[in-house]
């Protein structure tokens, strides 16, 4: 297993859709198992392909207090969703930022596992935001793109002040 570099806003390459994963083999396990490590290494509740440059749809997330129990969803598609609610949302490629983002808490999804049987589960709360969350990121959207105008304000004026003091 390894750590794996995390691309970050405003990298282009993160504004690219991902492709299905087609063939379920041992690489896309040890993608998988890099992309757990790097995960837990930030520590982060979750993180996708799209973030360590792999156009492939495979997200993982862990949202257990005790870290301990690892998802894997191969394929994520979204069958229904319910509940929607303001979440404070943070994210590796964002480093340093968090914004306010409306989402739904329920989610019922359907997925392939590593293996490439396909699976159901329903998830609310963090589990379903977390999935939304890097759902988006295989779309090639950032939880940015979803702030209201205050927070999208904020956060381009955070991004300025950066930009100054590096200059
Ligand atoms: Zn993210």
């Amino acid at each position: 297993m390894a750590r794996l570099q995390v691309l970050t806003y405003p990298d282009p390459r993160l504004r690219e859709p991902s492709l299905p994963v087609k063939v379920f083999d041992e690489a896309l396990a040890g993608l998988a198992a890099d992309l757990l490590e790097t995960m837990y290494a930030e520590p982060a509740i979750g993180l996708s392909a799209p973030q360590v440059d792999v156009r492939s749809r495979l997200l993982v997330m862990d949202v257990s207090e005790r870290k301990n129990r690892p998802e894997v969803f191969v394929n994520p598609e979204v069958l229904s969703s319910a509940r929607q609610g303001w979440i404070e949302e943070r994210c590796m490629s964002v480093p340093g930022r968090s914004g306010l983002v409306r989402r739904a808490t329920e989610v019922r999804v359907r997925a392939r596992t590593l293996e490439g049987e396909s699976f159901e589960r329903r998830l609310s709360g963090l589990a379903a935001v977390c999935l939304l969350h890097e759902l988006d990121h295989l779309d090639g959207r950032l939880f940015v793109d979803r702030l209201s105008w205050l927070g999208r304000l904020r956060f381009r004026a955070a991004l300025a002040m950066q930009a100054r003091r590096a200059a």
